[in-house]
């Protein structure tokens, strides 16, 4: 009480007793009776919340994480009732569902149970239903440009954070880091801490990430005043004790605690030639520059620090890019049909012809009367009836070609829709826009038994594309795509 009395003398701020709580650990009932009696403070019970964190040093329990879970629910339960589109819920996925977990996993690292929980519910929102998704969610968690939909996948984004982490105890200039360097790390060096041991579980966590944080840290040397001469990864990405064993640092004669500016002298490596193997380090170092600048800790290339999304760019598992991304997912893209084609390129369409093998109905016959069976190429655009749109779109695009496979169509588009000038975007938007209606108009006949004939399916199209034109400006430079613009109707700038 003392302590709390002179902290408000010097800082002018009062302890409000009936507000404040004590909490023990490894405290027997006699110290604590007596403890509280002078104090006068309530008791507290962990996990305390802090901003909506629980405070704990140990492992979270799933009840712990209960909180995170509940209100990941609740945000998305209260969703559910509106009647948003695929692209909406991925956008709500993304901004606000994601960020959640984020901030939850910036404090702690999630147990696996409960990434798997937050996942879960991500998956369901998503989806509908039961959250059995048309595409693996190991795919949807893929990054666009390789044929997800970008959906941080938590347990890589957990194990950035904490490699945030070890890059501040490495830097040690926050007051966390060097709280770590005086309680945890001590006398011995981050690098050479044993993992087994009385450590709590988050710190353990972190110990045991030190080989991938290894693989990305870069230790450049300058005047070697920072460095641990042992235990520090300056010499080739290793250090020397890993690379030596114990018998150098004792030939040596130089201490555990020795700086590599120990062995520099006037600007040279100067190693004792006290063993074999020392002899081989001073020859090794040769070619480890030294100048009289401070050392220096770099992430992923020299000149670079930490940031998380470059740690979990560089952690993350790596699929190779899909061609198609960027006819997709394009800047002036309009959501709802990004999406529809997407699921095309994936070939997730839950098609009549896999319907029938998975024995949910009787026949794949095509609900566009054509006589065929219905599979993805038929669709698009074998089809008579999306022939007829298509070919008819592809006019208003000003291009008379004969209309070939699904994939031949897929490989034109990338061929002569790349980048955003104008005839390219009116490309990739009728694209687009052309596969959602025909999709749109095969469910409607599906499920509700509702028909559109093509004329007005072909309207549609041409409206949805018209009005995303003219609303993204980019009809300023119509006067040079005259009949483009007179085909698609759209209103010269
Ligand atoms: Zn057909």
């Amino acid at each position: 009480m003392e302590g709390l009395e002179s902290f408000k003398k010097v800082s002018g701020l009062m302890v409000s007793t009936h507000k404040s709580m004590i909490f023990f650990c490894n405290t027997n009932a006699r110290t604590k009776a007596t403890i509280l009696q002078r104090v006068q403070f309530r008791e507290g019970t962990l996990p305390v919340t802090y901003l909506g964190l629980p405070l704990i040093t140990k492992r979270l329990s799933k009840s712990d994480c209960a909180p995170l879970v509940e209100r990941l629910s609740g945000r998305a339960n209260s969703w559910i009732s509106t009647s948003l589109s695929f692209a909406g819920r991925l956008q709500l996925v993304k901004a606000t569902l994601v960020s959640m977990q984020v901030y939850w996993c910036s404090a702690f690292l999630l147990p696996v149970s409960i990434a798997k929980e937050c996942d879960r519910i991500l998956r369901k929102f998503l989806w509908g239903g039961q959250g059995r998704g048309k595409v693996k969610w190991i795919e949807v968690s893929k990054p666009m440009a390789e044929g997800g939909l970008g959906i941080k996948d938590l347990k890589t984004w957990n194990r950035a954070l904490l490699l945030k982490q070890i890059w501040e105890i490495v830097i040690n200039q926050s007051l966390w880091a060097r709280w770590c360097h005086v309680y945890l790390i001590k006398q011995s060096n981050f690098w050479s801490l044993p993992t087994i041991g009385l450590h709590s579980w988050s710190w353990r966590q972190i110990l045991l990430l030190r080989p991938v944080a290894k693989e990305h840290l870069i230790y450049k040397c300058g005047r070697g005043d920072k460095f641990s001469l042992w235990f520090d990864p300056w010499m080739h990405g290793e250090s020397v004790h890993i690379l030596y064993g114990n018998r150098v640092i004792h030939d040596s004669q130089l201490g555990r605690l020795a700086l590599v500016k120990e062995v520099i002298r006037e600007g040279r490596w100067d190693w004792p030639a006290n063993s074999t193997d020392l002899v081989d380090i001073q020859i090794s170092v040769q070619d480890i520059p030294i100048s009289l600048t401070s050392d220096s800790i770099f992430w992923g290339q020299l000149g670079y620090s930490f940031s998380t999304k470059l740690a979990w760019q560089s952690i993350r598992a790596r699929s190779a890019e899909v061609s198609w991304h960027s006819l997709v997912w394009h800047p002036a893209r309009i959501p709802k049909h990004a999406f529809c084609l997407w699921l095309t390129m994936r070939r997730a369409h839950r098609t009549r012809d896999k319907l029938l093998d998975w024995g949910v109905i009787n026949s794949a016959s095509c609900v566009f009367y054509c006589g065929e069976a219905e599979s993805l190429e038929h669709l698009f655009f074998h089809c008579p009836f999306s022939q007829n749109i298509w070919g008819a779109v592809l006019s208003m695009c000003n291009i008379l070609r004969p209309i070939s496979q699904w994939s031949d169509e897929v490989q034109w588009m990338l061929d002569h829709a790349k980048g955003q000038k104008f005839p390219s975007l009116v490309r990739k938007l009728a694209f687009a826009a052309s596969v959602y209606h025909i999709w749109l108009e095969r469910n409607r006949r599906c499920f509700k038994n509702e028909f559109m004939p093509a004329n007005e399916i072909i309207d549609k199209i041409k409206h949805d594309v018209s009005l995303k034109l003219w609303l993204g400006r980019k009809s300023q430079r119509c006067e040079r795509h005259h009949s483009l613009c007179e085909n698609w109707d759209i209103p010269l700038g």
